[in-house]
């Protein structure tokens, strides 16, 4: 009986292990750079398109190894410009990317996992299961197709990048980490690492292994409470990376790599939204060098947290940015799509 033969996706291969491959299968190790170019520039989805190929290696590599791209399955566009794609993955997954124009920027927001592990209260995603994690190619094709976007509607090339969608990056370290060598390799999208943002809701370990490996990209940590116990009460995650240890893991992480931090901070109504609050939030921030995005909040069906009041809000703002703390409000963008902040959850199944 023959053995079952299970092609291989081509783009989970590093360049040197596709010369390999291909030396391996009676080609010339230089047509590997070839092939890498039609996969990592051109986003190319069929063998048979890679035109300077000739058509015996078009067929081996047919023989061998698949590409599984990423399709957009559905795009929704807020009236604030706001554009909300779902996005279809080989296995029929379904994930969410966003796509938020501004005057000065296009950004990309884009998943990590199929639904998430970490049941944050306050978020859609977290009343998801965590299916699987995206591979580097998956996470890369979001943001070449919202690239896309942006030039098709806009006529403006994508800016800045963030993984702030649906998962927690840093439970996908490998994957995560290779999507962004890619986008930032010149035999990739070649965008400057300063233009992307990783969110972790916040694993200790993690963020010192961001420490050990050096990273050039930003960090942002979703801390939502300066305070061990409001933070358990709607980040689980906090149970096992207390705030101490995160403030050690920053500190290992800055010492390592001299890059500030970004602290996200939604303020929700009668919860985290007093002076006391922003105390702690200060408090906290003296641990590394830092700023704060106050982030309005996008009420959720799953969940009964309010947006704090605009006036509560400033007041909030006005108090960290008196103590000399950065402090940036973000308003809220394509609420009337869920694709703001929190809201972000594929509500159809995959077929
Ligand atoms: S906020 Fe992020 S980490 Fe928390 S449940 Fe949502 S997607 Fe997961």
């Amino acid at each position: 009986m023959d053995k079952l033969y299970i092609k291989k996706d081509i783009r989970s291969l590093s360049l040197s292990e596709l010369s390999k491959q291909l030396v391996d299968l009676g080609e010339q190790a230089f047509r590997a750079k070839q092939v890498y170019e039609w996969l990592w520039v051109k986003s190319c989805t069929s063998f048979d398109s890679m035109s300077n190929l000739s058509k015996s290696l078009r067929d081996k590599l047919a023989e061998h190894y698949k590409i599984h791209g990423v399709q957009v399955h559905k795009s929704q566009f807020s009236a604030d410009k706001t554009i909300k794609s779902t996005f279809k993955l080989h296995d029929h997954h379904l994930i969410e990317g966003v796509l938020i124009p501004a005057p000065d920027r296009m950004t990309a927001c884009v998943s990590s996992q199929v639904g998430c592990s970490l049941t944050c209260k306050f978020c859609a995603t977290g009343y998801m299961d965590r299916k699987r994690n995206l591979n580097a190619d998956e996470i890369y094709d979001q943001v070449v197709l919202i690239a896309q976007q942006a030039e098709q509607n806009y006529k403006q090339p994508l800016t800045n990048i963030v993984y702030m969608g649906m998962g927690e990056p840093l439970l996908n370290y490998a994957n995560v980490l290779r999507s962004i060598d890619r986008i930032t390799a010149p035999d990739g999208l070649n965008m400057a690492s300063k233009r992307i943002t990783v969110s972790t809701a916040g694993i200790a370990k993690m963020i010192k292994k961001l420490g050990d490996d050096e990273v050039r990209f930003n960090l942002a940590l979703s801390l939502h409470a300066a305070n061990d116990a409001k933070r358990n009460e709607i980040m689980p995650i906090n149970e096992q990376n207390s705030l101490m240890a995160l403030a050690e893991a920053l500190k290992y992480y800055y010492a390592k790599t001299k890059n500030s931090v970004t602290y996200e901070y939604i303020v929700f109504n009668d919860f985290n939204d007093e002076l006391t609050d922003a105390a702690e939030l200060a408090a906290f921030c003296k641990h590394v060098p830092c700023k704060v995005n106050i982030i309005e909040y996008n009420p959720i069906s799953f969940a009964d947290f309010k947006n704090a009041d605009g006036d509560k809000i400033d007041a909030f703002a006005n108090f960290l940015k008196k103590k000399g703390i950065i402090t940036n409000v973000r308003r809220s963008r394509g609420k009337d799509i869920d694709a703001a902040c929190g809201q972000l959850a594929v509500k159809e199944k995959a077929s």
